[in-house]
């Protein structure tokens, strides 16, 4: 399963092979702000609009949401609908690594 920041969902992001690999993507907001400090109206936008983007583009119902930073309150469990909110245990420090030209 992948988190994108739909912000960074361009086309040289490699989802096809994602998508055909039978891969999930999954919400992560659009813009990636803590939402812990952002109004309830704010992030519902930031969720629902990454989620209606993957859906675009993906042409399937999103169903998984994972907080940038891991940053949530109660704000965000009411905002969610009906995403399931997935956490993790072990971090691979892919953002250390940029992509090569
Ligand atoms: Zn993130």
């Amino acid at each position: 399963m992948f988190f994108f920041q739909t912000r960074l969902l361009h086309h040289k992001r490699p989802l096809d092979r994602l998508l055909e690999e039978g891969h999930v993507i999954g919400a992560h907001t659009h813009r990636h702000p803590n939402l812990s400090t952002l109004q309830a109206i704010d992030q519902r936008r930031e969720i629902e609009t990454s989620k209606r983007q993957i859906e675009k583009i993906t042409g399937q119902t999103v169903k998984y949401f994972r907080p940038p930073f891991g940053q949530f309150n109660e704000d965000t469990l009411n905002v969610r609908s009906d995403l399931k909110l997935v956490m993790w245990d072990v971090a691979s420090f892919d953002w250390l690594f940029k992509e090569r030209p």
